[in-house]
């Protein structure tokens, strides 16, 4: 069964995510950006919060915890990021695996932006927590990691099935876009995102989660081990993490 998801915009372009318990009285918190709107959320809908799922150590991502976390509150997050991160009643690593609400959440390690950046993924609903890592129509910036350690985090996500809802960090979508399709003006699955996305933002609507099924045809990154791909970068014999690492480069650029 697909526990209730609900996306909550945090600061000026955010995302913490709930997921609520199936008898929907109980919620865990993806990131903690602020405390205020995921405070309203609980309260609005009578949540008790139960769980803190911190993906990594960025200040966007941690700063509600600590006035979030009441007794009784389990707060997970990655072992080798310990000594950054708000105390864990959890610690975690890759291929780690922990109960919620009777599903099952698989820790996934997907370094790159930082080094023990986690993403969280719950097979049983078909969500993954990915927040700086892989994003909709983008990728977290290298702060940490190289090229070859997100190339291969990235490769991870994208072999999750298909239909998995990727639940990502920030609304960068728009921009994100115009730079995808400053590389590949004629991918049409682009094209039309775009306008889709157009429209969702006038309406002031998150684009975030997206599709995975989506992020395979749209998402750069996701593409670089494309031959046209790699063909379009003027780098046809690259190797796949070479060919990321230059779209990374001129998205840094863009
Ligand atoms: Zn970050
Ligand atoms: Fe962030």
């Amino acid at each position: 069964m697909t526990l209730d998801l609900i996306t909550i915009p945090c600061l000026s372009d955010n995302y913490a995510f709930l997921v609520v318990s199936p008898d929907g009285k109980r919620a865990a918190l993806i990131d903690a950006p602020e405390v205020a709107p995921i405070k309203k959320v609980l309260q609005d809908r009578n949540l008790t919060l139960t769980d803190i799922l911190i993906t990594h150590h960025h200040a966007d991502h941690i700063d509600g915890v600590e006035g979030l976390r009441t007794p009784g509150v389990r707060v997970i997050g990655a072992k080798a990021d310990a000594h950054r991160l708000p105390a864990l009643d959890l610690m975690v690593e890759d291929g780690d695996h922990f109960d919620l609400f009777g599903q099952t959440v698989d820790v996934l390690d997907v370094s790159g932006h930082t080094k023990g950046h986690l993403a969280f993924y719950l097979a049983a609903s078909g969500y993954v927590f990915t927040a700086d890592s892989l994003m909709a129509a983008g990728c977290g910036r290298l702060f940490e990691g190289s090229a070859d350690l997100m190339w291969a985090s990235l490769s991870k996500l994208a072999a999750l099935p298909p239909e998995t809802l990727v639940c990502s960090g920030h609304e960068y979508t728009t921009s994100n876009i115009r730079f995808a399709l400053s590389l590949e003006p004629g991918n049409s699955a682009l094209i039309s995102r775009q306008s889709q996305v157009a429209a969702m933002r006038r309406e002031n609507m998150p684009t975030v989660p997206s599709r995975l099924a989506e992020e395979l045809s749209t998402n750069p990154f996701l593409r670089a081990n494309l031959s046209e791909m790699k063909t379009l970068l003027g780098m046809a014999d690259a190797t796949d993490a070479e060919s990321f690492a230059e779209i990374r480069k001129r998205k840094d650029r863009f």
